[in-house]
């Protein structure tokens, strides 16, 4: 059965290319009722922080892309490598060089003069019949992997199609430090089998490590398992894509307003297409999600396109689903949702004209919290001398109704404009900055009949005062 694996590198949040990536993994692992797998590549200590893990956890976790398993640290697992590298070095397949920095830079000089390759040349490599000078004294060596120097690797690539490396241009990696501390490429190929991992999926810039790894895998005994590398997102301008054009943290979607969902379905359309189709529950990706479909050239980021999605997300999604995420949109501005009307009301309310839950909070706080002050040019619109009378109209109507129905409220203000001789607007924008402060809002009888009575007309009061 199936196993990924997505292996971040903790050194910073987990930003919009690697959360594509994630995904793919998750997708293609759930499609086939496989496993999904969580890996923290936390080796390079200098660079690695425990707020870059928090972090990696926080975006996993709020776009639902849960580990199958409990995660894997690869820094708890140095004992496991150490073992691996003594096998090795017993088997023949990795050995000791004991070559200086000094010597392996004039080596490569050399090379260089030569306008040749720079390239580790095996000085330390044990061969049938060759006699390896005596270690030097009080030198730690470093251990190296003994690359197989006949024939190729062919890398038959899910996205890429076939990419074919000759095997005597693969020197011979170091697998470990003189300080004994193993190096990224092998740590991956160990991982990689001792977590079962079947299809790795990553970003392109790692090809270049595929046949190596393959290579190590094979000396271990070992299948590779099938590789897809995703090429990496451009900006819209065709550049590498930067802040500026949404290379953002996760979780800075999420302060924008995008459902973790929402944000799923805008990347998976990074790069994977399922003929016009745009829009996919979570269910429909996993469903149709393929590597046929990918496509092996860049993908562009757009940001508008990813505020289009949002949009049609939270038009045709369960208001019960969106509630959550709309709620905390709402505390973080400062309100509390228990003061007011049921959440999903008024998303039903507010979501034809909302394309991110950042706007719906905005425009929806003054359900929640009384109106601090009002938008000046509206007020100064509409809140003139000659909206008292209407105001105070609409108060003695809506006092007196015996059922606070939006059909009733309808029928209060159409009573008002036919009585003053106004236009249904005249009475509905006055009404609409007196109870939200601003002249936009959902229907007036849906917005008073969720505001409710007793602050539609302690609002409508102050504003005719
Ligand atoms: N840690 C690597 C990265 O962050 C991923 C390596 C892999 O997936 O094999 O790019």
């Amino acid at each position: 059965s199936v196993v990924t694996r997505f292996a971040p590198s903790p050194t910073g949040f987990l930003h919009i290319g690697g959360a594509r990536t994630a995904l793919f993994s998750y997708l293609y692992a759930k499609r086939f009722g496989g496993k999904f797998l969580l890996r923290i590549e936390d080796t390079d200590r200098e660079r690695s922080t425990q707020a870059a893990v928090d972090a990696i956890f926080e975006g996993m976790a709020w776009l639902g892309l849960n580990s199958d398993f409990e995660e894997i640290y690869q820094t708890q697992r140095f004992d496991r490598y150490a073992a691996v590298i003594q096998d090795m070095l017993a088997a023949g397949t990795a050995y000791h060089c004991y070559a200086s920095k000094e010597e392996l830079d004039q080596m490569r000089a050399e090379q260089q003069a030569r306008k040749e390759k720079p390239r580790y040349d095996g000085r330390w490599r044990p061969e049938p019949g060759k006699v390896l000078p005596e270690p030097p004294a009080g030198v730690k060596p470093v251990v190296r992997f003994r690359n197989p120097q006949d024939g190729e690797v062919v890398l038959d690539d899910l996205i890429k199609g076939r990419i074919v490396f000759a095997s005597e241009e693969l020197d011979d990696l170091i697998i470990a430090r003189a300080d004994g501390v193993p190096t990224y490429n092998f740590c991956v190929v160990v991982d990689d089998m001792d977590m079962g991992i079947t299809h790795v999926i990553r970003g392109d810039d790692h090809v270049n490590n595929t046949p190596r790894q393959i290579q190590m895998i094979r000396a271990l005994g070992g299948t590779p398992p099938k590789y897809a590398h995703v090429s990496m997102i451009l900006g819209s301008d065709g550049a590498k894509l930067s802040k500026r054009h949404g290379a953002l943290g996760v979780m800075e979607y999420r302060a924008m307003g995008f459902m973790p969902d929402a944000i799923l379905n805008y990347l998976v359309r990074l790069g994977w297409s399922h003929g016009d189709q745009e829009l996919f529950t979570r269910e429909e990706m996993i469903a149709k999600f393929d590597f046929d479909h990918v496509s092996a050239a860049p993908a562009r980021f757009d940001m508008e396109k990813a505020y289009w999605v949002s949009h049609q997300y939270l038009k045709v999604t369960e208001p019960a689903v969106i509630a959550p995420e709309f709620d905390w949109h709402l505390r973080r501005q400062g309100v509390d949702p228990a003061n007011g009307p049921a959440l999903e009301d008024v998303i039903l309310q507010q979501r034809e004209r909302c394309r991110t839950l950042l706007e719906m909070a905005e425009k929806s706080k003054f359900f929640y919290a009384e109106v601090g002050s009002y938008n000046e040019k509206d007020a100064a619109k509409h809140l003139s001398a000659k909206a008292a009378p209407v105001l105070n109209a609409l108060i003695d109507g809506l006092t007196g109704l015996a059922h606070w129905q939006p059909a009733d409220i309808h029928g209060v203000v159409h009573a008002v404009a036919e009585k003053l001789g106004l236009k249904l607007g005249d009475v509905a924008q006055p009404i609409r900055v007196a109870v939200s402060g601003a002249a936009v809002s959902p229907p007036i009888d849906q917005t008073l009949f969720l505001l409710g009575r007793t602050a539609t007309l302690a609002r409508l009061a102050a504003a005719a005062a």
